[in-house]
């Protein structure tokens, strides 16, 4: 992920290559091409949202839509760890004219929620609605109402034959105070003739390659460069918490289930074994909490 601005600081833009972290959540949920393309897509507009925050700072993205995959959950940090999830990974729909369905997996109706964790006591919070459900044109109506700062996003997932992802990217162009009408006008003229962000990938172009086309006609000075990685903060720590917030009621209950249970991390599939001994110890804990 590379971001920029222009050296007249009318322009500012960020742009990233998310082939490995979207193919990493594709493994991890096994999903369908057009639930990869969906999650992708969503992965890489929280990179591009979030490169603008700090160190120990999170940006998460949450899509509630009408269509069949119901609910996207993606997270980024500024220091490139990105994870999500898609709630139903098995849904599948035909490609139509070529182009996988993710305005109708998605959902012209809901909502999309954008969450920054800021290290307040509150995350900063914004909500609009759907418009088209393809994600990319909603994060642009998210900026440009919600945070106000008019703004053009391309996202892109291209899924190969045998299901893997062979490209996956995007970019996000903001428009500062002090842009004139035609300085505005060139740079949605490039944006408009530019190749779409997986063909440009496909052709090896880097996300520094991408700004140069997006704010061509403007010298660009560029602000830094960020590995990006799937990464999942949870651990046995975290959902012993979670086990814990859910009440001594159901710590019984699961207590009662041969041989312990078996809880899933919904970001990254990993499975965590609580045996009877381990709930029991959780039970004390809670119970000593309560009291
Ligand atoms: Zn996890």
């Amino acid at each position: 992920m590379v971001r920029a601005i222009s050296a007249c600081g009318r322009f500012r833009a960020v742009a990233a290559v998310t082939t490995g972290v979207v193919e990493a959540l594709r493994r991890r949920h096994n999903s369908t091409p057009v639930a990869t393309a969906a999650l992708g897509r969503a992965m890489t507009g929280a990179f591009l949202l979030g490169s603008e925050l700090k160190g120990g700072q999170r940006l998460m993205i949450q899509i509630l839509g009408s269509g069949p995959l119901r609910e996207l959950f993606v997270e980024a940090t500024p220091d490139g760890e990105g994870r999500g999830y898609v709630r139903h990974p098995q849904v599948d729909l035909p490609v139509e004219g070529g182009k996988i369905q993710v305005g109708k997996a998605v959902g012209g109706n809901g909502s999309l929620t954008v969450l920054k964790d800021l290290g307040l006591k509150e995350p900063y919070r914004g909500v609009v609605p759907i418009t088209s459900g393809e994600i990319g044109k909603d994060l642009a109506y998210y900026l440009t109402v919600s945070e106000q700062v008019p703004s053009a996003v391309a996202l892109g997932v291209y899924v190969e034959p045998d299901l893997s992802v062979g490209a996956a990217g995007g970019y996000l162009v903001q428009t500062l105070p002090g842009a004139t009408e035609e300085e505005i006008g060139m740079v949605e003229a490039n944006i408009r003739t530019m190749p779409l962000p997986t063909e440009l990938i496909r052709m090896g172009r880097e996300a520094r390659e991408i700004l140069l086309l997006a704010l061509q006609g403007y010298e660009l000075r560029f602000l830094g460069e960020q590995a990006l990685r799937f990464r999942c903060r949870c651990s046995r720590h975290r959902l012993t918490s979670v086990l814990i917030a859910l009440g001594a009621g159901e710590i019984e209950g699961m207590m009662l289930e041969r041989g312990g249970i078996d809880v899933t991390c919904e970001f990254c599939r990993r499975t965590y074994h609580f045996s009877r001994e381990a709930l029991q110890a959780i039970l004390r804990k809670a119970s000593g909490r309560g009291a």
